[in-house]
């Protein structure tokens, strides 16, 4: 019997680990996906769109609450047993500080909580860019309110999620990943409006179209990648500074379409700083990327989505520049192989995955067009690994034993 969307074979071998572990049988499952997203790259902290998709690589977890104030936790997929006091939760520079995150801020928000014993067993790739860490943090929130009765409204607790990342992680990530593993939809990738929160379940019928989504993991990822990063934020932010004289109500790139971008810099906006123009100019449009897939998706125009994957990559690579030789060539392996509609470089990039979209028919090709010609391109320096994805649902808890 399968619980949670956590298939019986797992949660078998899952409960077996909790009983030898902590001695007790455990009392609910919980499951919380990891994410692709299918365009929308450095637009969540620019207040724009994005349009994510919940994949069949999880973190499950089953739990059983214990006397007293501690949250022990095990995972299978890293060393050692956390055994944590529920009223002395500090960041430990450890895994899981992401559990232990989510309830520190379920206690700053009033909430009570009693002891819990969890173990978790996760299948996204860790630090991929698939998002294992909402994924876990969801997970563990779902345990939490599900063993302690909370009444906690999805989108709060996706919040939630985000603030135990940022304040007790001390990881500066946008609302996208824990959104998305919390609404994710069966079929379906989620427009997401990172400004107002606003959600749009848009059709994504992969299977029905003969089609698949692809993640390639290239390897590798640069250590300058977070000071990036930030610089990257605050070339956007000299951008917004540099046509507020002559668009005065805009608060973010947000605010900004291509033809208002275009106008401001024929009339001199960005004199003297063509790098801020590039940068925004990919923002802008891939705004308008994001909402032009959203068209096609309901309109059916596979073909279109795919160009949009491309012109994203481009634009990612040309003018924000964060890619680096090694995506590139993913990308173009992607494009040199029959049926694929459509490719680019996924999550902030200098290293990490790309995404495809191709042909259910050619995802062999594809991996073995990957498997030949990567190390041939790359020198040898480095391992693609090919994922092919589904999209499933958000996640889900549920009383077991
Ligand atoms: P991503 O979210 O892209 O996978 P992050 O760096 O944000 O990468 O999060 C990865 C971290 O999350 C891991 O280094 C680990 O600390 C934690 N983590 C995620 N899944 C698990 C798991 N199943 N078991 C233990 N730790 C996990
Ligand atoms: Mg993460």
């Amino acid at each position: 019997m399968s619980s949670a969307g956590i298939d019986a074979g797992r949660l078998e071998r899952l409960t077996a680990a909790h009983r030898e572990g902590f001695g007790a049988a455990p009392t609910l499952a919980a499951r919380a996906p990891g994410r692709i997203n299918l365009i929308g790259e450095h637009t969540d902290y620019n207040d724009g769109f994005v349009l994510p998709a919940a994949i069949d690589r999880d973190l499950a977890l089953v739990a059983s609450p214990r006397d007293g104030r501690r949250l022990r936790l095990r995972s299978l997929n890293a060393e050692g047993l956390a055994d944590l006091d529920l009223d002395a939760l500090r960041p430990a520079g450890a895994w899981h500080d992401y559990a232990a995150g989510v309830a520190a801020q379920l206690l700053a928000a009033g909430h009570r909580l009693g002891g819990l014993d969890l173990t978790l067993d996760g299948t996204v790739p860790l630090g991929a860019g698939l998002s294992s860490s909402a994924a876990l943090e969801v997970a563990v929130a779902r345990a939490l309110v599900a063993a302690n009765g909370l009444d906690l409204p999805d989108r709060d607790l996706a919040l939630l999620c985000q603030r135990a990342e940022r304040e007790f992680v001390g990881a500066n990530v946008g609302i996208m990943d824990q959104f998305i593993s919390v609404f994710g939809r069966r079929d379906h990738a989620l427009f997401l409006d990172c400004r107002s929160l606003a959600t749009e379940a848009v059709p994504l019928p992969l299977a029905d179209a003969g089609l698949a989504l692809a993640v390639c993991d290239s390897g590798v990822k640069h250590a300058h990648a977070g000071g990036e990063y930030n610089r990257r934020r605050e070339e956007c932010a000299e951008a917004v500074a540099l046509l507020r004289p002559r668009l005065p109500r805009i608060a973010n790139l947000r605010d900004v379409t291509p033809a208002e971008l275009e106008e401001a810099r024929a009339a001199g906006a960005f004199a003297g700083h063509d790098l801020a123009y590039r940068r925004a100019r990919h923002v802008v449009t891939e705004d308008a990327r994001v909402e032009r897939t959203v068209a096609a998706l309901r309109a059916g125009d596979w073909g279109t989505v795919g160009a949009a994957l491309y012109a994203s990559h481009a634009s990612l690579r040309d003018d924000y520049e964060v890619s680096v030789p090694e995506i590139d060539a993913l990308v173009m392996i992607a494009r040199e192989t029959p049926g694929v509609l459509g490719s680019r470089l996924m999550g902030g990039g200098f290293g990490g995955s790309t995404i495809t979209l191709l042909r259910r028919d050619a995802l062999p090709g594809f991996a073995a067009a990957v498997a030949a010609e990567y190390p041939r391109r790359t020198a040898g320096a480095a391992e693609a690994t090919v994922y092919p994805v589904e999209i499933v649902d958000g996640a889900r808890v549920a009383t077991i034993g």
